[in-house]
């Protein structure tokens, strides 16, 4: 708590007046970009790797990014992520929605291990909240994974976008280059992507393609960020090689 009090007595000192008159042009003119889902690990910090500033995206934060599906919900929505998607989507309009995971992620980890049936038998999810969150909302991400791992890894995945009609193909990790986990995560990650679907407040919007999904996935060990391309059927690494591709891509799909 210490660090914090310090960090915002240095605040106070240096950025907060030009944070005001941030704030005041965004009120005065908001135009948000995207609803940011992403992991709450200390190490993914969202407005730091996409050079974001104030008023630019609505930013939403859980253990492993996940997005509950809406049949998890057969009456009342019970959860923030289906709410923060109507704040931003309906109330504010915004046109991109972007679902972020990320390797060496904890709770992909743990999701892995609740493969045990006695690690994720109800005991021990009555104990922990972590286990019954993960159990009960990144579940499919699990069954997609497992079978990811019958057909060897080298299989593609099928998964739905926007609509039933628009699905896509997912090659996860051809080059073989992360850990079991680390795919587990980006499968997690292309899920999502159906979850947010899964909402019928969404669905007008997302038939007229009015509003759009997509996937990033950041590697911790390098710093790497990698955007999920449809055309390529695979996350490619965001750099100088691909980023003109992947702009035009976003552009001819999602204009
Ligand atoms: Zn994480």
């Amino acid at each position: 708590m210490d660090r914090i009090l310090r960090g915002i007595m240095k605040y106070r000192a240096t950025d907060r007046k030009t944070m005001v008159e941030q704030f005041q042009r965004v009120r005065d003119n908001p135009e948000p970009k995207a609803v940011f889902f992403t992991c709450m690990d200390s190490r993914m910090i969202p407005t730091r790797f996409t050079e974001t500033n104030i008023g630019d995206m609505f930013v939403v934060r859980n253990a492993g990014n996940v997005i509950p599906n809406s049949q998890n919900f057969p009456e009342e929505v019970t959860t923030t992520e289906p709410a923060a998607l109507e704040l931003g989507c309906v109330i504010n309009d915004i046109r991109h929605v972007i679902v972020c995971g990320h390797s060496d992620c904890k709770a992909m980890n743990l999701l892995h291990r609740l493969k045990c049936e006695e690690f994720s038998s109800r005991d021990n999810r009555l104990i922990s909240p972590l286990r019954g969150w993960l159990i009960a909302h990144a579940n499919a991400s699990l069954k997609k994974f497992e079978k990811l791992e019958t057909g060897g890894f080298h299989q593609p995945l099928l998964f739905q976008a926007e609509t039933p009609m628009r699905k896509f193909v997912a090659y996860i990790d051809p080059d073989n280059k992360f850990n079991i986990e680390d795919k587990l995560s980006q499968v997690n990650c292309l899920q999502q992507l159906q979850n947010i679907a899964s909402y019928g407040f969404l669905k007008k919007r997302l038939e007229t393609h009015q509003l759009h999904i997509h996937a990033l996935w950041f590697d911790i060990y390098t710093g790497d960020i990698y955007y999920f391309s449809r055309q390529n059927k695979r996350f490619v690494e965001i750099n100088e090689h691909t980023v003109m591709g992947l702009i035009k891509e976003v552009n001819r799909y999602y204009s």
